[in-house]
């Protein structure tokens, strides 16, 4: 029991102005659906409908890349890289201006804390607009030639993890580049895409040149798919990943295209690792955003010699976790995004149990509404499990334990994916051993989920191609 209850801090809503329906974001304006269809999106932690929003169709994916196609000719590609510059600045600055107003719908509309998504999500997308306008005016000091050209309309779709991240780490890069964009928010999560949307009419930024459809798996197909698109940039599952690079391989060879999709990472601590600041790292790694992270420490590999020790203070700090309304400043752990998303959670956890693992959570209430997922960890769990070998993508942490730093080495990559790795250790010598033997993308060392906008990300084998942020996102819009 925790010596004390801390007070409700809930965050006031009263900033937000939420309309009740959106249109889509096209040319510079909202329009309604060709066909006038909507969808509803809610409110995870209490299925609340948030708004209507419009569910763009083929062929108002067609208006926004003919859009897009104009903007990119007429202006767009031929603007100065300082002029291009200002926008970004512009558009970078007024992020900062609405951080608060931001934060708060994101954790409405996805079910994230707010101590999350004001102090990770919306300061990161504010600070990757801020670095690639940077970019935009020194592209020919980047290497990738003397005069780098760019791609031309790029079709981007986005998942519900990180709404407005993802939309940063797309759109930053490519309008710096000189490309336009035609991008499609996740089902679940549209509001803050749509907030963007009117960001951009307050940047003045040039009508076309950021079009936002919102819908659901058919309008990212279409997008995708749209034969006047010249580069597809996908984050999302790995299943999904796959149907795309079918496609595009068999329709469109000449597309470019990069894909984010899903990861298994291993979280390594050895026994020399500083205790409490390992699980520290190992709640950071799997807890935050409710394990709805791509690049999540979601093997768990502790040296066999320190792992009750590791596991008893991992226990200790899970109950201390405080699940709840995401609006709450003292909340750890938010809702899962949705109803699908929490029963695969439920589905994998339930064969963890069957396939012989042993479950654990702490005492944990669960709120009545919404969708929601205790902080859970699995012990006696072997390669060969599901749960150690597929994505959760929920606060579900499989522990393997391992000998010697070669048999770390050979568990860690014995997966197919590559996003990621964590290694905890005082030995500087035995994390560049690791870094140089690990197939992962990102390894943090001594922490973990840190991101910046100056560094790289992606990833090896399953986990797609490509790299975003940093000057190597760069070369993603870019024709070199
Ligand atoms: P998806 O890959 O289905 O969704 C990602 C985005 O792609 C969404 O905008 C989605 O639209 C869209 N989409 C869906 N189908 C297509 C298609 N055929 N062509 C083009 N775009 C499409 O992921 P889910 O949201 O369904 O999540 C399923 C699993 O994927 C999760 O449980 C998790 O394991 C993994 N995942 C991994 C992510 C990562 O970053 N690695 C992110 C999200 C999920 P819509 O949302 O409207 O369906």
């Amino acid at each position: 029991m925790p010596m004390f209850e801390y007070a409700p801090a809930p965050e006031s809503r009263s900033i937000l102005n939420i309309r009740e329906s959106y249109g889509l974001f096209i040319d510079g304006e909202f329009t309604a659906a060709a066909d006038g269809r909507v969808f509803k999106t809610i409110s995870p932690a209490t299925e609340e409908v948030l708004a209507e929003v419009a569910e763009a169709g083929s062929a108002d994916v067609d208006r926004a890349v003919r859009a897009a196609r104009r903007a990119y000719e007429s202006l767009w590609s031929v603007l100065p890289g300082r002029e291009r510059a200002k926008y970004l600045f512009r558009i970078a600055r007024l992020i900062q201006e609405k951080a608060r107003e931001l934060a708060v719908l994101e954790s409405l509309d996805n079910g994230k804390p707010i101590r999350e998504s004001r102090d990770v999500d919306i300061p990161l997308v504010a600070a990757h607009f801020f670095y690639y306008a940077g970019w935009a005016d020194k592209l020919e000091y980047a290497g990738y030639g003397p005069q780098p050209k760019p791609l031309g309309v790029a079709g981007q779709v986005i998942p519900w993890n990180f709404p407005m991240l993802m939309l940063a780490w797309k759109i930053a890069p490519a309008l710096a580049c000189g490309n336009t964009v035609v991008l499609k928010p996740a089902e679940t999560t549209p509001l803050t895409a749509l907030a963007f949307a009117e960001i951009c009419q307050q940047a003045d930024l040039p009508p076309g040149v950021v079009n936002i459809v919102t819908g659901a798996g058919e309008t990212g197909r279409a997008v995708a798919g749209h034969p006047d698109v010249d580069k597809v940039a996908f984050t999302g599952s790995t299943e999904v990943g796959k149907l795309i690079a079918r496609s595009v391989a068999v329709a469109a060879p000449k597309k470019k295209l990069t894909l984010e999709l899903g990861g298994k990472a291993a979280n390594i601590v050895f026994e020399d690792a500083p205790i409490d600041q390992a699980v520290e790292g190992i709640v950071n790694g799997i807890f935050f955003n409710q394990g709805h992270v791509c690049c999540a420490g979601s093997r768990l590999m502790v040296q066999e010699s320190a792992c009750d020790d590791v596991l008893a203070a991992l226990r200790r700090r899970l109950a201390t976790l405080r699940l709840g309304d995401p609006l709450d400043k003292n909340t750890d752990v938010g809702a899962i995004n949705s109803a699908a998303q929490l029963q695969k959670i439920r589905d994998l956890s339930e064969l963890g149990e069957a396939e012989g693992a042993q479950r654990w959570s702490p005492p944990c209430e669960l709120p009545a509404r919404g969708f929601w997922f205790p902080p859970t960890i699995f012990t006696g769990v072997s390669q060969a499990h599901r749960i150690a070998r597929e994505e959760i993508f929920g606060p579900v942490l499989s522990v393997l334990t391992f000998r010697t730093p070669a048999e770390a080495v050979e568990k860690a990559n014995n997966t197919p994916y590559g996003l990621s790795a964590g290694v905890w250790t005082d030995k500087g010598s035995l994390i560049l051993w690791m870094a140089s033997r690990l197939r992962a993308g990102v390894v943090w060392a001594n922490t973990f989920n840190r991101f910046d906008p100056a560094s790289p990300f992606g990833g090896y084998k399953e986990s797609g191609y490509g790299r975003e942020g940093g000057r190597h996102g760069l070369g993603a819009y870019l024709d070199a």
